[in-house]
């Protein structure tokens, strides 16, 4: 059976929300499946979402999930200083900085603050589906370019990528065992209720053999969408430069079972319950990304835990500098730290990968990390 996450992985916090319009997108799905019978997972969760996103500012205090550049300015402090010691080793000044789901901006904002220090501000270009975020990206950074997706990104210049909990609200897809063999996870109704349920198609050939005789129940999850645009990203990398930090809560290992999961109002919420209310998300497998991007051509320098990869680059020292600076900061200063590196908190479960093109040098932070 599906196996749930037991927590939630992006921290609902106490929140005093603003919903937009939301139409009825339950409704909307209800008609659809009525008329046309079940759909597909994937289809589901990328609808829910874009309406989530395109509605609200869900991050921060004041939403429904704190990632870890709302923790503190160091998160994206330690990253510009990831990306300007490349940039400046590889010799290429000009590259630019793409985001892919900037949320507010807050990462690039803190990440900007230190490329800029050594070359002036890179050209800004991110990737984001939210009207809602669009507005507030470019209120908080100025000019940015804003793109759809990556294709209309530069093809002129080395490219510097980062995506933070991007590749998690993307489509997953399901494949379920049941009696008569694998079938896709589609999302039914129950009466008035959407569930998931199994397909009609057989799809059995779209499993690995030895999972042919999986016991009845067992699942597997992957995500089609992530390994085409980490492709598909790699691929412009490998040929202009740059290189891709992709960080996000995940296991390197294919896992079964689903970690399908939907957080809204703080709390941990039925993902089929009011869609387009809650944040939809999946574990991003990591195995899957890095092989991806080898596959586009990159170098995979790492696969780490955050809490690794940012004491490599010394965030340690970072909260000791500021918390001398700011002796009433100390306090918060040492919470965050905590926060973003503990095993317990953020320091395991969100994983860090990096892949550079070949003709670039190695990239830091993966001291005591395996090579992905
Ligand atoms: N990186 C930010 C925000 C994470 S929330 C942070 O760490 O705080 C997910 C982000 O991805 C939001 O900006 C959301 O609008 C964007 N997003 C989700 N799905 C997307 C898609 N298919 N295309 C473009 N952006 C998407």
């Amino acid at each position: 059976m599906p196996r749930p996450a037991t927590t939630p992985d992006r921290t609902p916090v106490e929140a005093n929300r603003q919903d937009g319009d939301e139409g009825d997108l339950g409704a909307h799905f209800q008609r659809l499946i009525r008329r046309f019978g079940p759909i597909p997972l994937g289809q589901y969760m990328a609808e829910a979402n874009a309406r989530y996103y395109a509605v609200r500012d869900p991050l921060g205090a004041a939403g429904d999930f704190v990632t870890a550049p709302e923790v503190s300015q160091m998160f994206g402090e330690m990253i510009g200083g990831w990306l300007a010691d490349l940039r400046a080793r590889a010799g290429r000044m000009d590259s630019a900085y793409v985001e892919l789901g900037p949320g507010r901006g807050t990462l690039a904002r803190d990440s900007l603050r230190v490329l800029a220090r050594a070359a002036g501000r890179p050209d800004v270009h991110l990737v984001e589906g939210s009207p809602v975020l669009r507005a507030a990206q470019s209120a908080l950074l100025g000019a940015v370019t804003h793109h759809d997706d990556i294709d209309t990104l530069p093809d002129d210049r080395p490219l510097l990528v980062v995506a933070n909990e991007f590749f998690d609200a993307l489509p997953i897809r399901q494949l379920v065992k049941t009696a008569q063999g694998w079938r896709e996870r589609m999302v039914g109704l129950a009466g008035d209720v959407l569930v998931p349920v199994a397909g009609d198609r057989p799809m059995d050939a779209a499993v690995p053999a030895d999972l042919a005789d999986a016991p009845d129940g067992a699942l597997i999850e992957t995500c089609p969408a992530a390994s085409a645009i980490m492709a598909a990203l790699a691929e412009r990398v490998a040929a202009q430069g740059g290189a891709i930090l992709a960080i996000d809560y995940g296991y390197e290992v294919l896992r079964h079972g689903s970690t399908f999961q939907a957080v809204a109002r703080h709390q941990r919420t039925d993902p089929f319950a009011a869609p387009g209310t809650a944040d939809l998300t999946a574990h991003v497998d990591f195995g899957a990304l890095a092989s991806a991007a080898r596959h586009g051509g990159l170098v995979v320098d790492g696969v780490a835990g955050q809490g690794d990869f940012l004491l490599s680059l010394g965030i340690g020292q970072r909260a000791a500098a500021l918390a001398r600076a700011n002796p009433a900061q100390a306090e918060s200063l040492a919470t965050a730290l905590h926060r973003l590196v503990d095993p317990a908190e953020m320091g395991t479960l969100f994983r860090v990968l990096a892949a550079r093109s070949a003709a670039w040098p190695q990239s830091s932070g993966f001291a005591h990390a395996e090579s992905g």
